[in-house]
């Protein structure tokens, strides 16, 4: 192809020929549709064959070069009334000329009282058909490369060329014979080929599907095995504490534990007796109680005779678990310190030395206690508080430090089972599906953007009664686009006009960490009245007064996320309100979902919960934009498979057949497994450079 298209290429992220035929279409144009010249119909995209007529170039009044043609009836040769016309590409008079019999495909118009071929794709009628008469693909281009010569390339490599076989004939089958009988998958170089040009949609569905399949199938295989190699040459310290002392630190607390919580942390126990190290995933909807779930699986390290590290996202969400674990520990319970980048000289130096010696059992901290080179006594138990694929990342690096520690993760993000199973295969679940401190009492209402005029008085006297308001947005700064609400122009606006003498503060992500973690202070502390903020504030902050959550441009944010704002409110069990504001406040499925019932086994209506908010999720929006932020790990790997518009089936189909496979040949030694062996050492690879 030589240097020049090469390094276009290497853009487009091609390098080999296996890179090509891995660079699938974005989508097809359907020119399979042949009608006689004197049938068409404007709409539609058409097909003709027919004998080019009289030609003529000429500019348009704008000064475009225009190409125009008459087309004759190939039966007879004679006039059909109908033209193609093309703007710009003056080659066509050059390469077809008069009297040549072609294949003309593209979108059919009026012209006057005849129709008209638009710019349409021009082949010789007895070429193959690539570009024109079939479903043709549309692939994703780089400047300088045109889409014709692409699709060229492409045909070439999967239906090879004078005297050249495809390439695509020496792509390795990688699934066993077995799986594709049983689930009726295509042989992958005719996926390939039917992909690219397809035969009819029923091929390219079938192809689509079997190379999905593939690609699911080895990033289940990957997650999986690296979950068995976790398993298999780890050491973690086996962590016990007696059923007594258990039972007597729950009862010191200050309230009862859940069904939820006490399940969660019978299956900690469990996982933290052993010398396996733990991987769980404690999943439970904004304040549901994992703080203490957590500090419970730190105190049977403490009493072990280990160290705990507890790791939150922020600073301010890292004092208020060291706030909350002092209190729930009490009189007796584990040292605990607080290491975060405002513990600084001495008290740093202290802390640190603690923590080398053993001295401290319990720290409390962000991420950088794993980042920075803290050196532990003995870490075995690390819990990471809302980041949990940060945290199975993080498990690679306490192995560089020689340690393998029980890992704790915790997420309020609701993962469905379709995707527990195949995505977070790698970890075990734990929910916590009740909330403990009684009903929350939170109504939410969908508005238009025209109630904002009669809302902000509402708010203003709320505020005034004393009850701490948030404003979310979602965006930090105004921009050309200026139909989505923007926090800092909000504040402005709010602070100049509707809410003037109120206390308002502005927080968004692009503010240094110190400084939002000191405006979430002053809200705590009940110094601001209104926060206008980005959803920097969707983690974890307690602010029990805060009863009113106003958020704007509300359709550009996922179910889950609002979910997860919505529960940033009422947390005393106070009345409290959830306003959504939208354009599409009317015909948004997604937002009325928000406000959706259902009806629990004894009769009541009761809203609904996180885990059915997510669903809902995943069926409107599919599982990319579900997973948005926390979609961080090996699923960006995905060529094939677009998690926004996966088919649950195949999540379920892959499931089983990684399990079978797992079961019966974990390390994939047997030789009808080795193409799913390399498949995943290629997954790797591209992993560990990505
Ligand atoms: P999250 O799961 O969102 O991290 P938290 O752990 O912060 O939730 O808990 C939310 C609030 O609920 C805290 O004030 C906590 O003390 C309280 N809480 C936790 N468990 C219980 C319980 N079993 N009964 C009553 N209150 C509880
Ligand atoms: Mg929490």
């Amino acid at each position: 192809m030589g240097d020049r298209y090469g390094k276009l290429l290497e853009r487009l992220g091609i390098r080999t020929f296996a890179d090509l035929l891995w660079h699938l279409p974005t989508r097809y144009l359907d020119y399979s549709r042949f009608v006689p010249l004197r049938m068409l119909r404007p709409g539609k995209e058409q097909t003709v064959e027919a004998l080019l007529g009289r030609m003529t170039q000429r500019r348009t009044s704008r000064g475009q070069p225009m190409t125009e043609v008459e087309l004759n009836d190939p039966a007879d040769g004679l006039p059909s009334g109908v033209k193609a016309t093309w703007f710009g590409r003056q080659f066509i008079r050059e390469r077809f000329p008069e009297g040549q019999l072609v294949r003309l495909s593209g979108e059919v118009k009026w012209f006057g009282r005849t129709p008209q071929l638009a710019n349409p794709k021009i082949e010789p009628a007895s070429a193959e058909a690539v570009h024109t008469g079939r479903i043709v693909p549309v692939y994703g281009l780089t400047e300088g490369l045109k889409e014709g010569v692409l699709r060229r390339w492409l045909h070439t490599a999967v239906e090879g060329g004078p005297k050249r076989s495809p390439v695509v004939d020496e792509v390795p089958e990688r699934l066993p014979d077995s799986i594709r009988e049983r689930r009726g998958l295509l042989g992958v170089r005719d996926a390939l080929r039917e992909v690219h040009f397809p035969s009819d949609w029923g091929h390219l569905f079938a192809a689509r599907r079997r190379l999905a399949f593939e690609e699911l199938l080895v990033l289940q295989l990957a997650l999986g095995q690296r979950r068995a190699r976790w398993t298999r040459d780890a050491k973690a310290v086996a962590l016990r504490a007696d059923d007594a002392a258990v039972e007597a630190w729950i009862a010191d607390l200050p309230f009862v534990l859940t069904t939820g919580q006490r399940t969660a942390l019978a299956q900690i126990r469990a996982d933290l007796a052993r010398t396996v190290p733990m991987s769980r995933l404690l999943e439970g909807d904004v304040g549901s109680g994992k703080t203490v779930v957590a500090a419970l699986a730190a105190r049977i390290a403490a009493a072990s005779g280990a160290q705990a590290a507890i790791m939150a996202p922020t600073e301010l969400l890292a004092e208020q678990h060291f706030r909350s674990l002092a209190s729930l520990y009490g009189e007796g319970g584990p040292r605990i310190a607080l290491l975060t980048s405002s513990v600084s000289g001495a008290a740093r130096r202290e802390t640190l030395a603690r923590i080398a010696s053993g001295a401290l059992d319990v720290v409390v901290g962000t991420h950088a206690l794993v980042e920075e080179r803290v050196a532990f006594e003995r870490l075995a138990l690390a819990v990471v508080d809302e980041q949990h694929r940060f945290g199975v990342r993080q498990r690679a690096t306490f192995r560089e430090k020689g340690i393998d520690p029980h890992l704790l993760l915790t997420t309020a993000t609701p993962i469905p089972q379709t995707l527990s199973q195949t995505l977070y295969r790698d970890l075990d679940m734990s929910v916590l599906n009740e909330m403990p401190a009684g009903e929350r009492n939170i109504e939410t209402v969908v508005r238009g953007a025209d109630a904002l005029p009669k809302m902000w008085p509402w708010l203003r006297e709320k505020a005034e009664q004393g009850e701490q308001a948030f404003v979310v947005t979602p965006r930090i700064e105004e921009d050309a686009d200026a139909d989505v609400p923007s926090a800092e122009a909000t504040h402005r606006e709010l602070a100049r006009n509707e809410l003037r003498g109120l206390r308002l503060a502005l927080l968004h992500g692009k503010m240094p960490a110190k400084e939002r973690d000191e405006i979430m202070r002053r809200f705590a502390a009940r110094e601001i009245d209104v926060l206008v903020a980005t959803t920097v504030v969707e983690v974890g902050i307690d602010i029990p007064n805060a009863a009113v959550m106003v958020i704007l441009g509300a359709e550009r944010f996922g179910l889950a996320q609002l979910h997860q704002l919505r529960g940033r409110v009422g947390r005393r069990g106070q009345r409290a309100f959830c306003v959504l504001v939208s354009e599409k406040a009317g015909e948004s499925e997604r937002l009325a979902a928000m406000t959706a019932t259902k009806r629990r086994p004894d009769g009541t209506e009761v809203p609904l919960d996180g885990f059915d908010l997510a669903r809902k999720d995943l069926e409107i929006r599919g599982a990319g934009e579900f997973l948005g932020e926390a979609q961080s790990g090996m699923e960006n790997e995905l060529r094939i498979v677009d998690l926004a518009d996966v088919d649950p089936t195949l999540l379920d189909e892959t499931a089983l057949e990684t399990d079978g496979i797992l079961d019966a040949d974990p390390q994939l030694e047997r030789p009808e497994h080795a193409g799913l062996a390399a498949a995943v050492e290629d997954l790797w690879r591209r992993y560990a450079l990505a």
